[in-house]
């Protein structure tokens, strides 16, 4: 009996600032005998990853219902099947992106060619978040070997059945000369975060973001913001009702519970509109999960006591709990809140302060749709913003008057898997963006070469600057 409890008791290892030393010392080593530049070194590491997901796709979905009871079809298509387009796509356009770009030149400095020459950066931090602990873990990681630098990541200490089995996971498949994951919470980010970056990219809150980018202010090193906000969809009453309603409900409910940094967070609709647009919800969300949605195993749950203790606190303050129009229920033990919908709160109530961050929707009635832009533009800029509608000038002015990370019409959250588009915030929501070419292209420095010969070497341009050259 004494022994079974020993390892119990036995501590883990502190990382401290002397080890988060040591780790980049070495990395930096790596990353100077020039392994990790070469195209063949990031294609194995590339592959390896694209083996590992393949091979080890039941653990990860296993660990992301532990993590959240996210259901495992959810897991496979918002995070596995994300990760292998990713490294598809790194595996398939690597070539393309590693090759320099020609430029034109000009006559000041005929004769000449030009090129910009991407080369990597050096060792980069990934600081990553709980929601989608897999996805936004390994995606920067992606771009970080696409573009040949050598990597840490940290995962989230929130999800940490996610968190472990990265690390297991990347000392198995890949160069841990080169790639290495530090589990931890503050003191081991506190740790990573004193060490000299050549990149950062964080994901998670404002309030973090605000801390990495003042560690990283210290060296000069440049970082990548993923932060969240309060994403609004505008839905004006000329929609189809029943598509607009499903897709809002994937994009919240079925979409980690709301705990999304895209989902939709609040609604604005005119006035008259909302009793259709609520019955609509309703209707479908009873569709997808049933008439007692906290027994549903479609949805996934609030990652944390402290998380739940947060969202209930949003539903029983006094100037919200009078507006519940669905919803409400919660699961302490199972931690799960079934899907709620509240009307016209205040402007003041909690609700309507902060990024919501899990399954309840609150919507605005206004007299005019025109009334959603000083709405919206009260508030800091959004990471993304929605707009339903069939109304070709309205889509124009939405997409002319809001700015935001990114945007999407007649659906939410999916443009994040518009590989072409570059993923990232504005403002508060963030800085800097990553996604396919645009991972690479954060993970890089864009070289500026200029090739001269010796040939046609002019004299005007030194040395007695003589009246006739000043003519000329
Ligand atoms: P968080 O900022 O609390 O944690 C994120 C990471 O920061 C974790 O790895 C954590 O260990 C680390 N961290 C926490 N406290 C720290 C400290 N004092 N010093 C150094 N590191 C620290 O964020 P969260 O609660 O995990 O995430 C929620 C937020 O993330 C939401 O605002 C959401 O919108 C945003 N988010 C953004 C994206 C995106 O891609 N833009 C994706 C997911 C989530």
């Amino acid at each position: 009996a004494t022994l079974s409890v020993l390892p119990e008791l036995e501590e883990k290892p502190i990382f401290d600032g002397e080890k988060a030393n040591l780790l980049v010392r070495d990395l930096r080593k790596c990353f100077d005998s020039g392994r990790t530049k070469r195209y063949e070194w990031r294609v194995s590491q590339l592959e390896a990853i694209s083996k590992m997901l393949e091979e080890r796709e039941k653990e990860i979905t296993e660990a992301l219902y532990k993590d959240l009871a996210k259901p495992p079809f959810e897991a496979l298509i918002s995070e596995v099947s994300q990760a292998k387009s990713s490294c598809n796509e790194a595996l398939k356009e690597l070539k393309h992106w590693m090759k320099p770009e020609r430029v034109s030149t000009s006559i000041t400095t005929f004769p000449s060619s030009a090129e910009i020459v991407p080369e990597p950066l050096g060792v980069v931090l990934v600081i990553s978040t709980w929601n989608f602990p897999f996805l936004l873990s390994i995606d920067p990681v992606i771009g970080a070997i696409s573009a040949g630098n050598t990597v840490v990541l940290k995962p989230s200490e929130i999800a940490p059945a996610t968190s472990s089995l990265l690390a297991n996971l990347i000392e198995q498949y890949l160069d841990n000369s080169a790639i290495r994951v530090v589990e931890g919470a503050v003191p081991e980010t506190t740790a990573l975060l004193e060490q000299k970056w050549d990149k950062i990219l964080y994901t998670g809150s404002a309030r973090i973001g605000r801390i990495v980018m003042a560690a990283a202010a210290k060296h000069l090193t440049p970082v990548i913001l993923e932060l969240g906000g309060k994403c609004p969809a505008v839905v004006e009453s000329d929609v189809n009702l029943q598509v607009t309603a499903r897709r809002i409900i994937a994009s919240k409910w079925a979409c980690n519970s709301g705990q999304a940094c895209i989902s939709v967070d609040y609604i604005i609709t005119r006035k008259e509109f909302a009793p259709k647009l609520i019955s609509a919800l309703k209707e479908e969300l009873e569709q997808f999960f049933g008439k007692d949605p906290l027994e549903s195993k479609d949805m996934s749950r609030i990652v944390s006591p402290n998380q739940f203790a947060r969202l209930v606190k949003l539903l029983d303050e006094d100037n919200v709990s009078g507006k519940i129009v669905l919803g409400g229920q919660r699961d302490e033990k199972k931690l799960k809140i079934s899907p709620t919908i509240i009307l016209d709160v205040p402007e003041d109530a909690l609700v309507m302060q902060d990024e919501i961050f899990g399954p309840i929707m609150p919507i605005i009635t206004v007299d005019n749709i025109e009334d959603c832009y000083s709405i919206i533009k009260s508030r800091p800029k959004p990471l993304a913003a929605y707009l339903f509608t069939n109304n070709e000038q309205l889509k124009k002015d939405y997409v002319d008057k809001i700015s935001s990370g990114g945007m999407l019409i007649n659906d939410a959250v999916i443009h994040v898997a518009t590989r072409g588009l570059p993923f990232g915030g504005v403002e508060e929501s963030g800085m800097g963006c990553y996604h396919g070419k645009f991972s690479f292209d954060s993970f890089s420095h864009r070289k500026s070469v200029l090739y001269r010969s010796f040939d046609g070497d002019s004299s005007i341009r030194y040395p007695p600057y003589t009246p006739q050259k000043e003519k000329l």
